[in-house]
């Protein structure tokens, strides 16, 4: 029976290891607990790693359609069986490094088992053997976020990202034909990759627009250079899925409010996430908003001594940025809960990897016009760009935007060549406060795509 530790972690993914390390590295006793009993969450599990090893082969073959014109011969394909194979061993591979790092860690103790809060220093652990009650210092809530799957008669037919990304995952067939239920990031990049594996897709999106809330700047660059054989239905309400002989058929209402379908082998669902909140969140008096727990900028609920990081808070509910909010949690912890660390979640990235991707970061026109900031706005299109000639994709660009006065970076957005990369970049300028003035002045490698970034802020100059 373990008792009194310093903290327990509900989840074991990107919000919780993170902390969870740095403690236990600090001499702090520490008990991690995940219903899946190792490391890593969702992101290994079913989503960022997985679904990316598909994508970049997806992308290779891509590519060489792209390069066709320039001497690249024959029709490259991938067998699905093989993409899957190598999808499973990079899972097992990163798992077994993190059994690794687990071993080196004494202080740590990862507990397979669903975690609930009895009172605010007090947990009890489901487990396998058993009910375990755990006393601490400091617990810290990752339990992230799940698949939502709208009441939509016939739902159950449908895939959603676990069935495709997950070890062994149920899908191991390419479809050759597939319908995908929404237009947000993971419909969107599922549609892309199964597109250019050469599956047929269509996607209805019930907004007028793929990745509602995105500024238009981005999505109105980036949709006409996604593959035209993607077909997408905007403004289309699903109302039922049937089995029929061949495989579904989507019913949907059209933007005139027209019954229509929709007929493919497969469909996947992907309709959003939501938090998934622990049991005995409410009892303690921790607030929730239909986005998830409600924290400080220093991750801390309405107890000083309870932190709420990664998608469970559903600030900015990406893998990287629940990383940095576990490190922050940690520092506050080993502050004695008086903060001094703050989470910025203007700085934290967020990449699509559509073929071509789209990246963003900070203030974007739409919401700055919204809450009346003035930016300055400058860029540089990649049909000026070698790189891009080089691989003969050159549409999109980057935008920076500056602050008028001191021209520090306050955002920024890349659609094309490398965007994935290159709001990396972006990103840590703008975290740490840089200039048009600092991006200009820098010998940023040739002949690669971030010359883009100095060229856009030179001409300020
Ligand atoms: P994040 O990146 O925000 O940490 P993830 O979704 O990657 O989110 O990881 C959350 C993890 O939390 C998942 O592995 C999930 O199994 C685990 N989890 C969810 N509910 C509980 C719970 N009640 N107790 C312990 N672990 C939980």
């Amino acid at each position: 029976m373990l008792t009194d530790v310093d903290l327990v972690t509900i989840g074991a993914g990107g919000g919780a290891y993170p902390a969870g390390f740095r403690l236990a590295r600090s001499g702090k006793k520490v008990l991690m607990t995940d219903p899946k009993g190792v490391l890593s969450g969702n992101c290994l599990a079913e989503g960022c790693v997985p679904s990316k090893t598909v994508r970049e082969i997806a992308h290779h073959l891509w590519r060489h359609r792209q390069m066709a014109s320039f001497g690249a011969t024959g029709s490259l394909e991938a067998r699905y069986e093989q993409i899957i194979d190598h999808k499973d061993r990079v899972q097992a591979l990163r798992y077994a490094q993190h059994e690794e790092e687990l071993k080196r860690s004494p202080n740590l103790t990862l507990l397979k088992g669903s975690t609930r809060i009895l009172d605010p220093h007090t947990v009890l652990i489901e487990t396998d053997r058993g009910t375990q009650r755990v006393s601490t210092g400091n617990i810290l809530i990752a339990s992230g976020s799940d698949i939502h799957r709208p009441p939509i008669p016939g739902a159950e037919h449908c895939l959603t990202s676990h069935d495709l990304f997950k070890v062994s995952p149920n899908l191991t067939r390419r479809p050759d034909s597939m319908t995908v239920i929404g237009g947000g990031y993971i419909g969107l990049e599922t549609a892309c990759m199964f597109s250019a594996l050469g599956t047929r897709v269509t996607l209805l999106e019930q907004s007028p627009s793929v990745l509602p809330g995105t500024d238009p700047i981005v999505t109105d660059t980036l949709l006409p250079l996604l593959d035209p054989g993607i077909r997408i239905l905007f403004n289309a309400t699903v109302i039922s899925v049937e089995k029929t002989s061949n495989g579904l058929q989507v019913r949907y209402l059209d933007g005139n409010g027209k019954e229509d379908f929709q007929e493919s082998r497969s469909v996947l669902l992907a309709t959003g996430r939501k938090p998934v909140l622990p049991e005995g969140i409410k009892e303690i008096g921790i607030e929730t908003s239909p986005r998830g727990i409600v924290v400080n900028e220093a991750l801390q609920t309405k107890h000083s001594h309870i932190y709420a990081c990664g998608d469970v808070n559903g600030r900015t509910p990406l893998f990287h940025s629940a990383l940095r909010q576990s490190l922050v949690a940690a520092h506050n912890i080993m502050a004695g809960n008086s903060p001094v660390d703050y989470m910025d979640h203007r700085s934290v990235p967020t990449t699509v990897f559509t073929l071509p991707a789209a990246s963003w970061v900070g203030w974007l026109p739409e919401e700055a016009r919204q809450q009346g900031i003035r930016l300055l706005e400058t860029s540089y299109a990649f049909k000026e760009d070698s790189r891009a000639q080089i691989l003969g994709e050159t549409g999109g660009g980057i935008r920076l935007f500056f602050e008028p006065g001191t021209l520090r970076l306050m955002g920024g957005c890349v659609v094309g060549i490398d965007a994935d990369h290159l709001i990396g970049e972006m990103g840590q300028a703008m975290a740490h406060g840089l200039t048009a003035r600092d991006l200009a002045t820098f010998a940023d490698p040739h002949p690669m795509a971030s010359e883009g970034i100095g060229k856009a802020a030179r001409q300020l100059f």
